[in-house]
């Protein structure tokens, strides 16, 4: 059961996730969720930074997709500008929006790498619909309402895999 919870790899942060490196291994596509993971879940756009490392996958033919369990607004305002397609209100860990995402990029599974901040959404939900996961440490420590619920979950789930030695880094 806990090993459901455990993503692939991971990694500080989206900074980490090299182009050339995902496509030497075959990636083609990048399943990506947003708060936390590219911005800190209350700054409304892109940072130069996010934006470059949009360009940079794009440059060497990767695809891009957001999907968030956030509302239409918030994720619609942080795409639009990057070009990038999206699916709000996506309800990770459940399957169907990963499913939704990989056939809208036209990639396999095995082409496509899901990245996110959350154990109980994004690695959870990533692994169950059959991905390659990639955990990132969230950018702040703050969350919106729900997520602090998920948080004290994910907290123990953590500490459980650091006793293991299945995760190596610290807080
Ligand atoms: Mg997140």
């Amino acid at each position: 059961m806990l090993k459901n919870f455990l993503p692939n790899e991971h990694v500080k942060s989206v900074f980490d996730i090299h182009p050339a490196a995902l496509k030497q291994r075959g990636i083609k596509g990048i399943i990506t969720d947003l708060d936390n993971t590219l911005v800190a879940w209350d700054v409304k756009n892109a940072t130069p930074e996010i934006i470059n490392w949009f360009k940079q996958m794009k440059d060497h033919d990767i695809t891009i997709m957001i999907i968030s369990n956030n509302k239409q607004e918030r994720v619609k305002i942080f795409a639009e500008p990057l070009d990038t397609p999206f699916v709000f209100s996506a309800r990770k860990p459940l399957s169907h929006a990963f499913k939704t995402a990989a056939n809208q990029m036209g990639l396999k599974k095995e082409n496509i790498v899901v990245v996110g901040d959350q154990l109980l959404t994004d690695v959870l939900g990533g692994n169950f619909a059959g991905f390659y996961t990639i955990l990132v440490l969230p950018i702040v420590q703050t969350d919106g309402k729900i997520t602090q619920f998920n948080r004290k979950i994910e907290r123990r789930i953590l500490n459980y895999m650091r006793r293991k030695g299945k995760i190596t880094w610290e807080e």
